[in-house]
């Protein structure tokens, strides 16, 4: 005999432990099921184990994917100030940390707390860890003439006639990512838009690297972009700049102003850093020439962290003397070559590090409304889709919006 139940909703990680509880609380008999053991490790290892759950600011201008607008109505119908409610409600301190972003005081934990209560409220039944072996939709077994899903699982047959995908992306195998949804999604013949790693550290060849490797561990503020200096103006202005830290690493580059970049960069691609923004460093280099007799490495040490400065002139005998001794031109060419720092990388850390997957399920398949896609009853939400945001907390709203508009859509049709 088949375990029956309106709803099964695949993956009890952000959307589909917030959809499931969603759905339950519409009156809706919802299975919740995970290969994992544990629910949501990606919610307890985000944000430094703090989890940046939201950012106050969220809007679709912080997402990207092939169509842009697709995010809208979800994000509209399910805001920041719809889940800080939530956590209100369930006395959960939090806090902003920078731009608009949200971290709880305590732990991650809180927030997997909340989730579980919310899918008790809403008499979710958990099975994990469980995995699927396959899905399947056709007429019932009983011989009633009724169509649904089959779902083979560890722990039998399950039939629904509604069923929800909520496997994430790729990124942290370790913890339980799969490419499940995608197999899904081309079974039932649904388009892909190739994944990728993204929010992810990016590396530089072993040789060009060997000067910046010493600086490991450097945190500075920088301007960064993917738009290389030869762009034409239109390129220019539509490139996205981020003004963020940038940390150096043994193998490349980190830090939130890298992995906001990696999203956007492609392969072969340079990408730009400007290592003193808002520093008039032609200006205070050659104003120093006048009145010093200080070493140019020390020089520059008062405008950028000293150990970048001493990576930088010791790979240049020429500016290896007093600033004094040096040509205005090759002081305006070092703050020229400081502000616009363009590096192509020759590859990422890849998805054992990435934060996220771009791509996904091809929005043109799904509806912006309900997440449903064009295979009757089947619904995809959260990362696995063709959405993904900005660093920032923008990920997780998009969890909860897509599983936000995801249960409405479960109840309304069941109700129909
Ligand atoms: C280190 C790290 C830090 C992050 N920090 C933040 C942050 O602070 N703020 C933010 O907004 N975003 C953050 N993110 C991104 C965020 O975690 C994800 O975008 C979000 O968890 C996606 O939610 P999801 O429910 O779609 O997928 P997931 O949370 O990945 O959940 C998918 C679930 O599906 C299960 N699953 C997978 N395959 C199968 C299968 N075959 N059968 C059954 N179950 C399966 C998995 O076990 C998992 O429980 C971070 C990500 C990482 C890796």
């Amino acid at each position: 005999m088949a375990h029956k139940f309106d709803v099964v909703v695949v993956g009890a990680g952000a959307a589909g432990l917030f959809c499931a509880a969603q759905a339950g609380q519409r009156g809706l008999k919802v299975l919740l099921l995970d290969h994992s053991e544990k629910v949501a490790e990606k919610i307890r290892i985000s944000g430094g184990g703090r989890c940046n759950f939201t950012n106050r600011d969220a809007t679709p201008a912080q997402f990207l994917g092939e169509n842009p607008h697709f995010c809208r109505s979800a994000l509209s119908r399910y805001t920041p100030q719809d889940f800080i409610e939530l956590l209100q409600r369930h006395s959960i301190p939090f806090h902003e940390k920078h731009k608009g972003q949200l971290f709880c005081d305590r732990s991650a934990e809180d927030i997997i707390n909340m989730l579980l209560a919310e899918c008790d409220a809403g008499q979710v039944t958990r099975w994990q860890p469980c995995g699927v072996k396959s899905i399947k939709y056709g007429s019932n077994p009983d011989g009633t003439g009724v169509s649904s899903y089959q779902i083979e699982s560890d722990r039998g047959l399950i039939e629904a006639p509604q069923v929800v995908i909520a496997t994430g992306g790729l990124s942290i195998p370790k913890i339980g990512a799969t490419d499940f949804g995608y197999r899904i999604a081309k079974q039932f013949g649904l388009r892909l838009v190739e994944p990728r790693a993204a929010l992810v550290p990016l590396t530089f060849d072993g040789e060009a690297w060997v000067p910046y490797a010493q600086l490991s561990g450097l945190a500075l503020p920088v301007l960064i972009e993917t738009s290389p200096a030869d762009a034409t103006p239109k390129q220019r202005k539509k490139a996205v700049v981020f003004s963020e830290d940038l940390l150096f690493t043994h193998r490349g580059l980190s830090g939130p102003a890298v992995l906001q970049i990696s999203s956007f960069w492609r392969e072969g691609q340079p990408i730009r850093i400007d290592l003193a923004p808002g520093v008039d460093l032609p200006g205070l280099l050659l104003r120093a020439k006048a009145s010093s007799k200080k070493l140019i490495a020390n020089e520059l040490a008062t405008l950028v962290p000293s150990r970048l400065a001493d990576a930088w002139v010791s790979q240049d005998p020429a500016l290896q003397r007093p600033i004094s001794e040096a040509t205005d031109k090759a002081l305006q060419a070092l703050a020229q070559r400081l502000a616009g720092w363009e590096l192509t990388p020759n590859g990422s850390e890849g998805y054992k590090k990435a934060e996220v997957t771009t791509g996904g399920v091809d929005t043109r398949d799904l509806s912006s409304q309900t997440l449903e896609s064009k295979q009757p009853g089947l619904y995809f939400i959260g990362e696995v889709v063709d959405v993904t945001g900005w660093l920032g907390g923008y990920n997780f709203q998009w969890a909860w919006a897509s599983a936000h508009a995801c249960a409405e859509a479960l109840a309304a049709r069941a109700a129909a």
